[in-house]
């Protein structure tokens, strides 16, 4: 019998990460998922452990980590302001050292390396929409570095252990991406919004409410990981990955109110400093290196999102903040 292709992945109890590592179970791969349950869940991953391929290691990555696998998944990160600000210390720590420790694993098993970056390297962009040769618009010493900055130093790790070890390597800057298993204290503005409007609770708007995004449906983005890490070869640049409809936070808001049938009203509260103001991928680079463009309406994607959370309201495992 063939043996299974042993698959690293860091972060694995996260949002991101648990979708990939059921991806990953899905497609035919043993699946070794390490987290040290910072933002993750074990209810992420709980319906994976009945699964003989499916194996959960508690672990922080800023710690040296010696395994056997064939191919690494880098996601351990916390992702939403709120809890990377949390513990700023940790986040670089988790970006520099987790991508320091995980590029050495890959650098000894010669085993090919994905890493989740970010459209945060790209700061508060000048360039809209982003296009990968775009160098971004970053301050090094706010409250968001720990995380931009933390990124932009795991990219520049990557591709010198590229040039200089020549580790295979495949890096995406993921935009918004959104879906079912987000912490539903996460912060993040699709959670936030979603349960205000299924508690009834006013929606918070931060600033004005016309800073734009542009959302992901989360199934879309492990298409394009998946995508991403089945090529051949290294690709000798950061690949955007989201989606390029984008959407001020006003008429999220109005959108989810209508979608979940919400009597909710608008409150504005204060905007957190250095919030992007807008934010729009774009994705010919990865339409053109492997035929990828996300397929998830933005409703049909909320309305999947709503519907994870409208369980989870009914059952009380949400209670929202008053
Ligand atoms: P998440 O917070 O839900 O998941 C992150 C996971 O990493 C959690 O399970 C957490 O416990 C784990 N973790 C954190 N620090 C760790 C450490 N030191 N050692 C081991 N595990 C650790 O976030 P997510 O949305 O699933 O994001 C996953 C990855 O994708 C992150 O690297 C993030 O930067 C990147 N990303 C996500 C988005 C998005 O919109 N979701 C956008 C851009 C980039
Ligand atoms: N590392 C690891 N697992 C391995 C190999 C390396 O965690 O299987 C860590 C190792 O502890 C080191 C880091 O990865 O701190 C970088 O490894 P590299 O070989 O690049 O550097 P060096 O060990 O020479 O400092
Ligand atoms: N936001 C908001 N209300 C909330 C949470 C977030 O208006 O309850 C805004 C936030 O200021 C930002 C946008 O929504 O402009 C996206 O925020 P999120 O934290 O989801 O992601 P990021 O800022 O990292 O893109």
């Amino acid at each position: 019998m063939l043996r299974k292709r042993r698959c690293l992945v860091t972060g694995g109890a996260g949002f991101l990460g648990s979708h990939v590592c059921e991806r990953l179970l899905n497609n035919g791969c043993a699946v070794i998922c390490v987290d040290n349950l910072y933002t993750g869940s074990r209810l992420n991953i709980q319906h994976l452990f009945a699964n003989p391929f499916f194996q959960f290691i508690f672990h922080d990555i800023t710690q040296p980590l010696f395994i056997e696998v064939d191919e690494i998944y880098n996601l351990a990160c916390p992702a939403s302001p709120v809890q990377y600000q949390k513990d700023p210390v940790q986040t670089t720590k988790t970006c520099v050292l987790g991508a320091i420790n995980m590029l050495g694993l890959a650098k000894r098993l010669k085993v090919k390396i994905f890493q989740a970056s970010t459209s945060e390297v790209y700061g508060d962009p000048e360039v809209h929409p982003q296009v990968e040769s775009y160098r971004g618009s970053v301050n090094p010493v706010g409250i968001r570095s720990c995380y931009d900055e933390g990124k932009r130093c795991a990219e520049t790790l990557f591709f010198d252990y590229h040039r200089q070890h020549a580790v295979d390597i495949r890096v995406a800057r993921i935009f918004n991406t959104y879906g079912p298993r987000m912490q539903s204290n996460d912060g993040r503005v699709i959670s936030n919004f979603i349960i205000q409007a299924l508690l009834g609770q006013p929606i918070t708007i931060f600033g004005s409410g016309n800073q734009t995004r542009s959302f992901c449906y989360v199934d879309d983005l492990v298409d394009g990981i998946i995508a991403l890490m089945g090529l051949d070869t290294s690709v000798n640049s950061p690949v955007n990955l989201g989606n390029t409809i984008e959407i001020s936070m006003i008429d999220l808001a109005t959108l989810i109110i209508s979608l979940s049938d919400s009597s909710s009203t608008l409150i504005y509260k204060d905007l957190p400093l250095d919030d992007p103001s807008r934010r729009k991928p774009n994705i010919n680079f990865a339409k053109a290196l492997f035929g990828w463009t996300p397929a998830v309406s933005l409703d049909g994607g909320l309305m999947q999102t709503i519907d994870f959370y409208r369980y989870k309201v009914i059952n009380r495992e949400v209670v929202g903040e008053s």
